[in-house]
């Protein structure tokens, strides 16, 4: 699963071939994503999307090269940085500023269960009902796979990575409708933290790609998604990628 980067200055120049003014590149922790083009421009991406919907999309990128341990592995990534992100975004709606918030995640950021702590009671204290979490039958399942070595099958993986999906859809679409400014604001606290670190010179643009899960395209609020549905999705962009 790779990132395209393209050069900004000549990007729509034609007369340049695809392969000296884009890249594809691996995923990073940070998010930014730079690139020199063959005429020495160099573009620095700021790619807009949150890690929670990158770690979705490795997950299904790895059921379809059939490494379906890793799948789970990244599911259930996504999901935990999916409660990060919401608790965040949550936070900020009662007036406080993303580098507290941040300050406020230091004592909890390896503490995966205090987290879901913290996600389930900030989840009913807003929408006055309980979040819908990893059962006891799937966090066994989770602890079993990640923490024991149990060697899984593509069936248990794409239930779990259903599973998933169904716990994080309906709430980005109650995030999405209650707290639009919220999700701008910390969007662009995310990309000034890059930025205070690019120098000057370089063009600076901000990729989104179209993610599975996505908190600016929004859940496709019409339709049930599915993985099985993705998959296949999925399978035609490799395609096209890997000829690219
Ligand atoms: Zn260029």
């Amino acid at each position: 699963m790779k990132l395209l980067i393209n050069c900004q200055k000549c990007l729509s120049d034609e007369s340049i071939p695809l392969s000296e003014r884009s890249k594809y590149q691996n995923y990073n922790e940070s998010g930014q994503y730079d690139y020199t083009c063959s005429k020495g421009h160099v573009t620095a991406g700021i790619l807009l999307n949150n890690k929670f919907e990158i770690l979705f999309d490795m997950g299904v990128h790895a059921i379809l090269d059939g490494y379906y341990r890793e799948a789970v592995v990244n599911f259930t990534s996504c999901l935990e940085r999916f409660y990060e992100y919401a608790i965040k975004i949550i936070s900020h709606s009662h007036d406080v500023n993303y580098q507290e918030i941040d300050e406020a995640w230091r004592p909890i950021k390896s503490q995966s269960e205090r987290q879901l702590g913290a996600y389930i009671f900030i989840y009913f204290q807003t929408f006055k009902k309980v979040p819908n979490t990893l059962n006891q039958k799937w966090t066994t399942y989770r602890n079993n796979v990640i923490h024991k070595g149990e060697i899984t099958n593509k069936k248990k993986a794409m239930e779990y990575g259903n599973l998933i999906l169904k716990i994080i859809q309906p709430v980005i679409k109650d995030i999405k409708l209650d707290y639009t400014d919220c999700i701008h604001d910390y969007l662009n606290y995310r990309i000034n933290l890059l930025k205070d670190k690019i120098e000057g010179k370089t063009l600076i643009y901000h990729p989104n790609i179209s993610t599975i899960i996505n908190d600016l395209t929004g859940p496709r609020y019409n339709a049930s998604i599915n993985l099985e549905d993705e998959i296949l999705k999925f399978n035609i962009q490799k395609r096209l990628q890997s000829d690219a």
